[in-house]
């Protein structure tokens, strides 16, 4: 039976509260699991995660809806691709990106790190299969502390092999965002995957069994910058898991007559057994605190049982602590900052992909040299042409140039066919009598145009250099 089902009298948890002390980063933590509102709000949370792992396989259009082409500098997302010209939308994203993890932190503190991080989120599956498996936390110590026997071996074989299980899926996984995913299954099994995938493969194995499986949460409190960074987004009006002093003190454990005397707070412990980080709200905010909720859960169940309100661990602001009422969000300064950056963020996000051409067209005039006089008189100028087909189809396109008197590309117009998804460079010769040239530099445009459909019509200003003007 799972230690969750055994929740016991408060004596029982009293004897257990021996085993659970605050975190000093010396050893593994044993956190306590406990069913509750907040448990269920990060079981929601971590469900989400399970897209990763099934992002790859979806198809679109006949083609991997979501996939980094690293090789030809593309990231398609469903209809979508981006190339390296449109990365400023990507830069938008993720200042948007930043601007959440920033409000949501002067909100409600570091939720992001509670509920939906991938460190917390890996480290809580594979607590959980600790748990499953090897019993509760007083019953973890004792196996780490037991000789080695046949079923010491046996549970620790069991849980290993499948923490590394799903580090191996979570490490191919995201190999497969940059590859077909299909294959790189099939060329992983039959041990011909390029080095880079075994080099991603291995790392990921090395960083998920390591940082989930052994360091946990002590990542949150001594590896994790965003853990030195959030101080300065708090404010008096974040809510975070607070333990309301008035009320919970004097603290004291549940002893007839005398405990009427006391705050709510029986130290009991549990709090600080529960916390995935070990540190003990009842000191006050701390830098390990990671907002997950657990301690309220635990203190919340306390409460019920010793007929209190539930409460005294809760999410709460400083101000709210001295009795002061929240102003609305759209009064606070931080939240107005953070908003206003974030809207403007979606804003570009959605103009410029609603704006991204499906062809892009760049002319570069041959500077060594200028321009070349033929025998007959003629000048010429070289340009070197890079036409980019964003579109998932194979185009028949056109170039010919307009706002040119005189001025003519060598050979007519160039129809070339551009292939779907792919940059063609060519090169193209204009050339001009020199009487019909009124100055060194005449103004002349490009204009590539599909042949069909869809209708594409991309223009580019040049010039023809030529030694003078008539
Ligand atoms: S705050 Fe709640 S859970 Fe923590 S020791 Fe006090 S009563 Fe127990
Ligand atoms: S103190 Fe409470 S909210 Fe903070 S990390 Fe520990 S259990 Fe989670």
């Amino acid at each position: 039976m799972s230690e969750e089902n055994k929740q016991g009298s408060i004596e029982d948890i009293y004897a257990d509260a021996a085993h659970w002390h605050v975190n000093t980063g010396g050893e593994t933590i044993h956190a306590k699991r406990m069913p509750g509102r907040f448990r269920n709000y990060k079981w929601y949370a971590s469900i989400l995660w399970l897209l990763y792992f099934i992002g790859p396989y979806f198809r679109w259009d006949g083609q991997q809806a979501i996939f980094f082409d690293i090789p030809h500098r593309q990231f398609h997302m469903f209809s979508l691709t981006v190339w390296p010209q449109d990365i400023w939308v990507l830069s938008l994203v993720l200042i948007l990106l930043a601007m959440t993890l920033f409000g949501v932190t002067a909100v409600a503190g570091r939720v992001w790190c509670g509920y939906f991080c991938f460190q917390t989120v890996w480290t809580d599956w594979f607590t959980w299969l600790e748990d499953k498996i090897e019993g509760n936390p007083i019953q973890r110590r004792k196996l780490d502390a037991a000789p080695w026997d046949a079923r010491k071996i046996r549970l620790k074989l069991f849980k290993h092999t499948l923490w590394m299980l799903i580090a191996i899926v979570t490490g191919i996984t995201f190999a497969a965002y940059f590859t077909d995913a299909f294959d790189l299954w099939h060329r992983y099994l039959t041990l011909d995957a390029p080095l880079v995938a075994w080099v991603v493969l291995a790392a990921f194995i090395f960083g998920t069994y390591v940082f989930a499986g052994f360091m946990r949460e002590q990542v949150c409190f001594w590896l994790c910058p965003y853990a030195r960074i959030q101080s300065v987004m708090l404010d008096k009006d974040t809510e975070l898991p607070t333990y309301d002093t008035k009320r919970g003190e004097p603290r004291g454990k549940v002893r007839g007559k005398e405990s009427e005397k006391r705050g709510d707070c029986i130290d009991c412990h549990l709090c600080v057994g529960v916390c995935p980080t070990g540190v003990d709200i009842r000191e006050g905010m701390q830098e390990g605190c990671i907002s997950c909720g657990m301690c309220i859960d635990a203190c919340d169940s306390i409460m019920d049982k010793v007929n209190r309100p539930r409460g005294l661990i809760r999410y709460a602001s400083e101000k709210e602590m001295m009795g002061i009422s929240l102003p609305p969000l759209f009064k606070r300064p931080r939240v107005i900052a953070y908003s206003t950056i974030f809207l403007l963020a979606v804003t570009g996000i959605i103009y410029g992909l609603s704006h991204i051409p499906p062809v892009e067209l760049s002319v570069v005039h041959e500077r060594q040299p200028l321009f070349i006089q033929m025998s007959n008189g003629d000048i010429h100028n070289k340009y070197t042409i890079k036409a980019v087909n964003k579109t998932l189809t194979d185009m028949h396109v056109k170039l010919s140039i307009s706002d040119a008197d005189g001025v003519e590309i060598v050979g007519g117009s160039q129809e070339v066919v551009l292939q779907a998804g792919r940059l063609l460079p060519f090169s193209v010769f204009l050339s001009a009598k020199p009487a019909a040239l009124k100055e060194k530099k005449t103004k002349i445009r490009f204009i590539l145009e599909n042949i069909g459909t869809p209708a594409v019509k991309i223009e580019y200003k040049s010039v023809f250099m030529s030694p003078s003007g008539s």
